[in-house]
């Protein structure tokens, strides 16, 4: 099988490419635009392998994924590619709307063009994956119950609007037009190759770089953490085994406050690279004003995926994140190459 992957380049979606090489035997054309988000030093395990091809194309560009279609023949779609950093589109709305909104458009039309135009028995096998978000759901108070997945949609940040609408966009062209459509909706993810702009990423190179830990507000809000390769065998379990036109929530089982994840992960630092001045981490977090319309908590129910599809997260909270600051430790080069902008020159050494 042919699975084109979407946004292959970015965080979630080279650990879905990684997965998908190893542990099954498609092929994956990964098609990016490489926007600041996308990396492909993050992929350089697997550019030789003889299963994977990158093209590089923006979903805005509607000919462009026409052409990716008629020209690789996929067999699946999955697509993560996104704006995806909630800030960003408090500052600049207008890049979510493009990208998530009318790119997915783009990406829907030519996916049923390619799925109409399929013989049997390979279009019966035809999949489009929709991967979103928990924050579509909107806030909860500390006592509802988790987000299952016919909970009302109520998104605050022009991030979550925008996905929302992709949301409702991918279930209208199955309703609609008969397009096999799966949609996702995952809690917060963490694990290697997380650009330097997420809570977990900040919080590890801030310690490293010796510099003030900034935490929103007084750090109370509460998020669901999971690690992504357990994503990333969530998303394949639900290409292969799961209904058609149905919605599937993941999550990892793991609340906590945003300061006590931040004081958890200075511990690890203070265990596996104390400070150069012997002080402990955690003393240089300072609370900076909270993000406008910060979501207090969110909380997946995930018990239909663990039923129905045999999903269930293997990583528990303590080693995904032992796992994850080692492999920041570890792979320095990878981060201090985006945070000098080193990874953005092109052949010529100009940056993009
Ligand atoms: P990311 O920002 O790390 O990566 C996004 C990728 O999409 C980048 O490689 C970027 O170059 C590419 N891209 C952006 N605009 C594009 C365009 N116009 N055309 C083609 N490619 C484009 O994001 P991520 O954290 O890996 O998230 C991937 C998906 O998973 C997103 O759809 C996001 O909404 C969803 N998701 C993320 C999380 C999380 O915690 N990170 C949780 C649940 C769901």
């Amino acid at each position: 099988m042919k699975i084109l992957v979407t946004g292959g380049a970015g965080f979630i979606g080279s650990n879905l490419v990684r997965h998908l090489l190893a542990e099954t035997d498609h092929e994956v054309i990964n098609l990016d635009k490489l926007t600041y988000a996308g990396n492909l030093a993050s992929l350089a395990d697997v550019q030789q392998d003889a299963r994977y091809r990158f093209v590089q194309v923006d979903l805005c560009d509607a000919q462009a994924v026409k052409t990716v279609f008629v020209e690789h023949d996929p067999d699946s779609v999955m697509h993560l590619a996104a704006e995806s950093h909630v800030d960003r589109s408090i500052d600049s709305p207008g890049d979510f709307i493009q990208t998530n909104v009318v790119g997915t458009y783009h990406l829907l039309h030519a996916s049923l063009n390619h799925y109409q135009q399929m013989e049997s028995p390979r279009r019966d096998d035809f999949r489009f994956l929709h991967v979103s978000t928990d924050e579509v759901f909107g806030s909860l108070s500390m006592d509802d119950p988790g987000f299952c997945e016919t909970t009302p949609y109520d998104p605050h940040s022009p991030y979550s609007a925008s996905k929302a609408s992709s949301d409702h966009m991918a279930r209208a062209w199955h309703d609609t037009y008969g397009l096999p459509v799966l949609v996702t909706n995952c809690s917060n993810n963490y694990g290697p190759y997380q650009f330097p702009e997420k809570l977990i990423p900040v919080v590890i190179l801030k310690c490293l770089q010796g510099e003030l830990i900034p935490v929103y507000g007084r750090g109370e809000n509460i998020r669901d953490w999971l690690y992504v390769e357990d994503h990333c065998r969530a998303l394949t379990r639900v290409l292969q085994k799961g209904t058609v036109g149905e919605t599937y929530n993941i999550g990892g089982n793991n609340e906590r406050t945003n300061l006590d994840l931040v004081k958890m992960l200075c511990g690890l630092l203070d265990e596996l690279q104390p400070a150069a001045d012997g002080k402990r981490y955690e003393e240089n977090i300072r609370f900076v004003t909270d993000r406008p319309g910060h979501d207090l908590r969110y909380a997946i129910d995930a018990s239909k995926i663990a039923r129905e599809l045999d999903w269930r997260p293997a990583e528990d909270f303590a080693s995904g994140f032992g796992k994850t600051v080692r492999w920041y430790l570890e792979n320095a080069s990878w981060w201090q190459d985006i945070l000098s902008g080193d990874y953005r020159m092109d052949r010529l050494g100009q940056k993009a």
